[in-house]
């Protein structure tokens, strides 16, 4: 869906994203893994057009992005090729308006409809991210962190882009929540068959929805291929110890003899 050939961005002298180059099929599912700082969301912001690339080519659908300003035409076509997804959705939305009504503009931007058609469009994106209607109706501060994130998720794919950006989208969230989503997204990557660029810590999460992941350290990519291949049998050393410093499912933390002693 997706290129992006020699990509970097330098800030002030501070190279934060070091010849990245990588693909994201049609319909695929990119992982990005990498400790804190290592250029994940520099990246994602340069792919979404956020961001002007210090050098390096954004490649999407065949078009190479040029930089410089757009016509909101030019900007709405983007948004039609890839939406972002943040981690806090509280701070993108509107606290005065309806979510419905958030929704409702993001169909708005995109297609002209008739209100009982928009009307009907919205009511279809709050059913495919779980939310009834009475949710639909609600204040952002009246839905939980988890339902908020839904509501980012419909108002992106509200859309139709052909990719998906999530940028630590669920980390903030409860892992039973967590685990929800994740079942979410594979259900609408199902019916959309919208790529996605998946940015997070959680490995286990990587293993569930990606074929693909890119691993990356200070800026640059270490290691990168299909999930089973470098999660099972990681070949670089920082791999290797990203995935070793992850508790398994099931371990506990030792307790030590002082706290044993004061039970
Ligand atoms: P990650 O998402 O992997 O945690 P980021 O892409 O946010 O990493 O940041 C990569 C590096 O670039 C970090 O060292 C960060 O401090 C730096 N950085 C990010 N944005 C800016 C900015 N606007 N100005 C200066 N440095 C930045
Ligand atoms: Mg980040």
């Amino acid at each position: 869906m997706f290129d992006v050939r020699n990509l970097r961005k330098e800030y002030g002298g501070f190279i934060a994203v070091d010849d990245v180059t990588f693909s994201l099929p049609e319909r695929g599912s990119l992982a990005i893994v990498g400790e804190s700082g290592s250029g994940k969301t520099t990246t994602a912001r340069m792919i979404a057009g956020l961001e002007t690339p210090s050098g390096g080519h954004v490649v999407v659908a065949g078009d190479e992005r040029r930089p410089g300003r757009l016509s909101s035409r030019e900007r709405l076509a983007r948004g039609r090729q890839i939406q972002m997804v943040f981690q806090d959705p509280y701070s993108s939305l509107d606290r005065r308006q309806r979510v419905c009504d958030a929704v409702a503009e993001a169909v708005g931007l995109h297609r002209r409809l008739r209100t009982d058609q928009l009307r009907a469009r919205v009511d279809e994106l709050f059913d495919m991210v779980g939310m009834d209607h009475r949710q639909a109706r609600s204040m952002p501060k009246e839905l939980s962190g988890g339902q908020r994130q839904r509501v980012a998720i419909a108002r992106a794919l509200a859309a139709e882009p052909r990719a998906l950006i999530m940028d630590e989208a669920i980390a903030a969230l409860d892992v039973s929540i967590q685990a929800q989503i994740l079942g979410l997204l594979a259900q609408i990557r199902a019916e959309t068959g919208t790529a996605l660029l998946f940015i997070t810590h959680d490995l286990g999460a990587v293993r569930h929805i990606c074929d693909d992941v890119l691993v990356m350290r200070a800026g640059r990519v270490v290691e990168s291929g299909p999930v089973t291949t470098v999660l099972d049998d990681p070949q670089d050393p920082y791999t290797q110890r990203l995935i070793a410093s992850i508790p398994k499912p099931g371990w506990k933390p030792r307790r030590r003899a002082s706290e044993a002693a004061a039970v």
